[in-house]
């Protein structure tokens, strides 16, 4: 090792939703954390930013939610759902001691306030630092990283404009979809899937917000979301078939507002809202798990795990990774144990990453299939029919909540009685649908149990 090396408890190599909360956390614990960001101000992937109770939750308890609210950004504790033709609006379920169910938030002002909250921990963040390459000790375990300062970088600590090294028990690798830690250690992907709608979403100032509201309505070959965001904006967000694609760009900005005016309650709170700046866009993108442990580095967040964004579940995802990636790795990564500890800590660092992947395989399907362009079975509308007569229909958003998982909704019961019901009326089709939702089920739980690797990189993006 290089005198001039720095060295710290862990390299966290990302400041977004994922690399700046772990950041925090371990500093809170006493570890010495260094959190590199290659933005000069950390500002996220471009995506949209809906975040839900469990998020809400967790940011309450870092301390950003009190700063998250001067954005202006309300606390959203209605819904507006649609799926194929059942409409039902409720409110967004939330337990004792949660702040809100719903939440939206630009990307430039969430993520610096959690790269704060990281500094404020006691975590060195160095911010315009990329890391360029792994460092590995003789049996090729990882042992820190290499990182280039852009020229008037800002950081808290060292120079600008120079490469240098930096030491750690352990590297996080928290750098979202296109992750250089992930690369470097040849991490693979498997469970690849393709995305199929295109996302357009813009920002509209002046629009009816009323009770503020999360309108969810995914009809025919539509996807339409709208519901307020900071700044006293209105967020709306629309998937697009990519067979429409070139006629719906050449037609922006009217046909975004076109689209989105086919939801009927979008259409209200846009009627005399106007749009602020040109509308974003995000296609072609793949969903993925990836290797996401080996000795001495770790992935969390986008770069070992990204699902189809329509379920609006990546940052709340980040969030619980990174919550229990803080809690598994504590007590093994102080310096001077034992000869055993990289031992321990890559075995706590494996077990982290199979209760990721447990824990995340059933939402993943689950995004994919409402971000599909295939019709919805008849079959779900009429599970969420008989839901909504029962009283019980707002607990799907507990599912979006991360607080149950599809089969906790789509029960044998349920399903049972929903294709019961449909038969009744005739609909023999249902037969033939239901015996496709079980292949595919079966499929799923055989990839589960031997994934298909694939490496190379997952995503092919225009924005
Ligand atoms: C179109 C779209 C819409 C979405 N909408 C939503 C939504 O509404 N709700 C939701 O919950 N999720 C949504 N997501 C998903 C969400 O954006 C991600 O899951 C979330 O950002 C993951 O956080 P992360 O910290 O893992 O990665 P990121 O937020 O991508 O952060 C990674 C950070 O690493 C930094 N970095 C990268 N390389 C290096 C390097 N070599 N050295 C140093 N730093 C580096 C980057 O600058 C960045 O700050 C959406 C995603 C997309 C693509």
């Amino acid at each position: 090792m290089s005198g001039s090396d720095e060295r710290y408890d862990v390299i966290v190599v990302g400041a977004g939703c994922a690399g700046a909360p772990l950041a925090a956390l371990l500093a809170r614990q006493g570890y010495t954390v260094c959190l590199v960001e290659k933005a000069r101000l950390p500002s996220g992937t471009p995506s949209t930013h809906v975040f839900q109770a469990d998020a809400l939750a967790f940011l309450d308890s870092l301390g950003v939610l009190e700063k998250l609210r001067t954005t202006g950004a309300p606390l959203i504790g209605r819904a507006d759902a649609r799926v194929g033709d059942v409409r039902w609006p409720v409110n967004w379920p939330v337990r004792p001691g949660d702040p809100g169910g719903v939440m939206s938030v630009r990307r430039f002002r969430l993520d610096p306030l959690l790269a704060e909250a990281a500094r404020e921990a006691g975590a060195t963040l160095l911010a315009g630092t990329a890391v360029t390459d792994l460092v590995r000790t003789a049996d090729g375990r990882v042992a820190g990283v290499r990182v280039s300062s852009a020229t008037g970088g800002e950081e808290t600590r060292g120079g600008t404009g120079q490469e240098r090294v930096l030491r750690a028990r352990l590297v996080v690798g928290a750098d979202g979809r296109a992750s250089t830690v992930a690369r470097l250690a040849g991490a693979r992907f498997y469970h690849v899937t393709p995305s199929q709608f295109a996302l357009f979403w813009g920002y509209f100032a002046e629009a009816d917000i009323g009770e503020p509201t999360f309108v969810f309505h995914r009809w025919a070959d539509r996807v339409v979301l709208g519901l307020p965001t900071d700044d006293g904006l209105y967020q709306v967000q629309v998937g697009v078939d990519p067979a429409r694609l070139r006629e719906f760009r050449a037609g922006l900005p009217g046909s975004l507002l076109e689209y989105a005016r086919a939801a009927e309650p979008v259409a209200k709170a846009l009627s005399g809202a106007r749009l602020v700046d040109k509308p974003h866009a995000a296609t072609h993108w793949k969903g993925y798990f990836r290797e996401s442990s080996g000795p001495g580095w770790v992935l969390v967040g986008d770069a070992g795990h990204f699902k189809d964004p329509t379920a609006g579940r990546g940052i709340g995802d980040a969030f619980l990774q990174a919550a229990r990636l803080a809690e598994t790795v504590t007590g093994h990564l102080s310096t001077g144990k034992a000869e055993t500890a990289g031992t321990e800590l890559d075995e706590a660092l494996r077990r982290w990453a199979a209760w990721r992947d447990a824990e995340f395989v059933e939402p993943y399907w689950f995004a994919a299939d409402i971000g599909s362009l295939a019709p919805l079975p008849a079959v779900l509308p009429e599970v969420l029919r008989g839901m909504r007569r029962a009283g019980t229909a707002d607990s799907l958003f507990e599912m979006v909540n991360h607080r149950a998982m599809p089969g906790d909704i789509v029960t044998g019961p349920r399903l049972l009685g929903a294709v019961g019901r449909l038969l009744a009326r005739g609909r023999l089709g249902v037969l033939r649908e239901v015996a496709g939702l079980a292949a595919a089920d079966r499929r799923r739980r055989a990839l589960a149990r031997s994934p298909r690797y694939e490496t190379g990189r997952p995503h092919h993006e225009a924005w």
